[in-house]
């Protein structure tokens, strides 16, 4: 399991899109959200998109690993999404902020995690505003919230600096590589060749 977290305006998710498109055995855990879709985002694919009332019904019914309010919209990762594609020995990738993540270490230790920042808080607010009309309010609450994140790096394995996307894409993938190679994950799968007594 890979965990990535990274402000808004941090690139992650351009990078994490070349990154599943590179890797065939890397999938994305698609989040239940009530924020509305973006005009390139699509249902079933970015997030499923869902009204309050649907996610609060998820909520009842268990059916989320962990979940946040942020921005006055519901983000969380659906449980049922992470059993099938570990059942299906998918790597699977998730893009979500510190809490969740905080709460995926607490439940998933063995997973890699890692931190997106781009190389400035200038450059968060440029990208944000480029991203199309959004308001100030929202703005100002998102990078208040892009500060308060980045005090929580410390904890994550890796740091990826998105100064250059391709170079920070190259980084991602080196990353991935490193984590398949980590004792915990590759043992268990190769132990019964070495025929161990215990
Ligand atoms: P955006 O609205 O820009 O797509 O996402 C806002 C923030 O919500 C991002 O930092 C993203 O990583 C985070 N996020 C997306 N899905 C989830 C989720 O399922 N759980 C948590 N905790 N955060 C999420």
């Amino acid at each position: 399991m890979f965990v990535v977290s990274g402000s808004s305006g941090s690139g992650k998710t351009s990078l994490l899109q070349a990154l599943l498109a590179t890797d065939s055995r890397l999938s994305f855990s698609i989040s239940y959200t009530t924020r509305k879709p973006r005009p390139e985002e699509v249902h079933g694919q970015h997030y499923f998109f869902v009204s309050p009332e649907e996610f609060q019904r998820l909520l009842r019914e268990g059916r989320m690993v962990e979940w946040v309010q942020q921005f006055g919209y519901y983000y969380g990762t659906s449980k049922d999404w992470i059993d099938q594609a570990l059942s299906q020995e998918q790597d699977l990738v998730f893009d979500i902020e510190v809490h969740g993540a905080r709460e995926l270490k607490r439940l998933y230790p063995h997973a890699t995690f890692i931190f997106i920042v781009p190389p400035s808080l200038a450059a968060v607010e440029h990208r944000l505003r480029q991203r199309g009309a959004i308001a100030e309010a929202e703005l100002a609450d998102r990078l208040r919230q892009t500060q308060q994140e980045w005090q929580e790096v410390e904890w994550y394995d890796y740091l990826v600096v998105n100064d250059d996307f391709s170079e920070a894409l190259s980084r991602l993938a080196a990353i991935v590589k490193a984590s398949r190679c980590r004792t915990p994950f590759i043992w268990p799968q190769i132990k019964s060749r070495f025929q161990l007594r215990s």
